[in-house]
């Protein structure tokens, strides 16, 4: 499910959404480097092949991303 957070303790990828911590030097998910702090929505995606919405963003691989990165 889809969740709100006030706060913004992290950071998203821009080439594969994931949020990762903001001193992380390199996405976990994809290695990139290409970070942006403007981000909208948080998701989290446990199963990949059984969420549409995992479909629709392309994520492939388990974990916590943002809807909406500029
Ligand atoms: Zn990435």
């Amino acid at each position: 499910m889809p969740a709100r957070i006030r706060r913004k303790p992290f950071k998203a990828c821009r080439k594969c959404k994931a949020l990762v911590e903001r001193d992380a030097e390199e996405c976990p998910i994809c290695k990139s480097r290409d970070f942006t702090e403007d981000w909208e929505g948080v998701i989290i995606i446990v199963d990949p092949s059984k969420s549409e919405v995992a479909k629709v963003l392309n994520i492939q691989v388990p974990g916590r991303y943002a809807i909406k990165v500029r």
